[in-house]
């Protein structure tokens, strides 16, 4: 049998099952792709918020990366939940050298509002992790911190494009899902502009929307389909996860892999 692409996230564990390393490994896995991961903080977590928050220390992140870069290989790396600049700093220099695409997913907020990037930690990420992306996917309140922007319509999104491509990603996928009406994202590398428009699904089960997403466009990538293809495709499996997305617990349950 032929192995499957391998692909790495490097992010935090949601033990809620719902977000983090746990969205992504079944993404994954859903996708057709040997999932690996990297664990840079643990979280205490449920449907209802972040209970608590643990960063690995950064020997812990360095050796579980050296133990899957330096024998099984990675086609593909996917970047989370980071927590501190000391963490940013450490990943970025790992993939200082990595030949595979690189998704960064400038993870910052929860959808509770629990903070997951400290706030000193954003300069790192723009100067030091996302010059390194292949693509990076902000939601509007990632841009915002990241930019400085406040996104309210299109023409919004085509600005802060511009001004995070300035940081040094090859591509910036903006996603516009907390706008009102349809889920509208933007795609560029400041030459093509992609607009993926999906039909907004009346469903408040949506934890780890962005997780799976940018882990999806890390699988396609690892599969050889260029960066518009893969986020079409990604953008077409969450949009999918999220209508099968279901209730857990008290709060706001988890977008579904196994529809
Ligand atoms: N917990 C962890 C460990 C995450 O990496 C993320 C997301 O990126 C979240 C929670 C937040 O997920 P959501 O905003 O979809 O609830």
């Amino acid at each position: 049998m032929t192995a499957p692409p391998r692909v790495l996230t490097i992010a935090g564990s949601d033990s809620g099952g719902g977000a983090g390393i746990q969205a992504d490994l079944k993404t994954m896995l859903a996708l057709g792709a040997h999932g690996m991961s990297v664990v840079t903080a643990v979280t205490a977590q449920n449907s209802v918020g972040v209970q608590g928050a643990w960063e690995l220390p950064v020997e812990a992140v360095r050796a579980q990366y050296r133990s899957v870069v330096d024998d099984i290989g990675v086609q593909a790396v996917k970047t989370g939940m980071l927590a501190s600049p000391a963490l940013v700093t450490t990943v970025a220099e790992l993939l200082a050298d990595m030949a595979a695409p690189v998704v960064v997913d400038p993870v910052s907020v929860s959808k509770h509002g629990d903070r997951l990037l400290a706030d000193d930690a954003l300069d790192a990420v723009r100067t030091r992790l996302l010059p390194l992306a292949t693509v990076t996917t902000p939601n509007l309140d990632e841009v915002a911190e990241l930019t400085g922007l406040e996104v309210t319509d299109e023409p919004g999104m085509r600005r802060a494009a511009a001004r995070l491509l300035s940081y040094g990603p090859r591509w910036v996928l903006v996603k516009g899902g907390h706008l009102p009406g349809a889920a509208v994202d933007l795609l560029t590398d400041g030459r093509e502009e992609h607009w993926l428009r999906a039909e907004r699904h009346d469903n408040r089960h949506t934890h780890g929307t962005g997780c799976t997403l940018a882990s999806a466009v890390a699988v396609g990538l690892a599969q050889g389909l260029a960066v518009p293809e893969a986020v079409r495709r990604a953008k077409e499996y969450v949009t999918a996860a999220i209508a099968a997305g279901f209730a857990l617990g008290a709060g706001i349950g988890p977008v579904d892999h196994g529809w």
